[in-house]
């Protein structure tokens, strides 16, 4: 068994924008606390209300403990690694991750499900931390395209194969409840690479192992 050292794969994922702000949990919340009085204030809320007096607080709450987390190395899952003893050597599919995000265009909620196969080399994951590397990636501020390809790259170098795919389907409130207001529309995000890029009955296997894109359910 390995442990997995977080700081070496996030070197090898593709970056969110971030910059290093200095400051500590404690310390972002008191700002972002402030700031969003600051917006409830300016659109004209009451803050005298009982019910919207503690909202800037909840926010900032929700942003650094709840919904972006994943800006955080330290919350990176730890993954330990088993050696594939067993040699098992065909592919391992997990469908209907959850996978809940927040556009990082508007700060509202990406509802999905990620879909992941890959074919055992050497190492072997236990099956949750498909799970809890696809919520890191999704905590935090997102575009879906990034969010599959994060979840591709790290499990990529964690598994030390290119015989990995990632599916991800979403819906996008920002695209149902403003703008264009397409309620029933979703979106699917893909990378497949190796075995499932190259070989088509691995490829067919994954494929039609995941739920059609209109079966999905959120
Ligand atoms: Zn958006």
């Amino acid at each position: 068994m390995t442990m997995i050292d977080p700081k070496a794969i996030l070197k090898k994922v593709t970056p969110t924008p971030q910059v290093e702000t200095g400051l500590t949990n404690d310390e972002k919340k008191v700002k972002i606390t402030a700031l969003f009085t600051e917006i409830m204030n300016t659109l004209g809320l009451d803050l005298t209300d009982d019910s919207l007096r503690e909202t800037p607080h909840r926010v900032a709450k929700m942003y650094v403990d709840e919904i972006f987390y994943g800006l955080e190395v330290e919350k990176f899952p730890k993954i330990t690694i088993v050696e594939n003893k067993f040699d098992y050597d065909h592919a391992v599919i997990e469908v209907n991750i959850v996978t809940n995000s927040h556009c990082e265009h508007h700060f509202v909620p990406i509802i999905g499900k990620t879909h992941i196969a890959y074919i055992p080399k050497n190492k072997v994951l236990g099956l949750s931390k498909l799970n809890r590397i696809v919520d890191y990636f999704a905590k935090r501020p997102q575009i879906q395209e990034r969010l599959t390809l994060q979840i591709h790259q790290a499990l990529v170098n964690i598994l030390e194969t290119d015989d990995v795919a990632v599916v991800t389907d979403a819906m996008h409130a920002c695209v149902k409840t403003r703008g264009i207001k397409d309620v029933t529309s979703m979106t699917r995000t893909s990378k497949l690479s190796g075995a499932f890029k190259q070989d088509t009955c691995h490829r067919a296997e994954f494929l039609n192992t995941i739920p059609r894109a209109q079966e999905v359910i959120y």
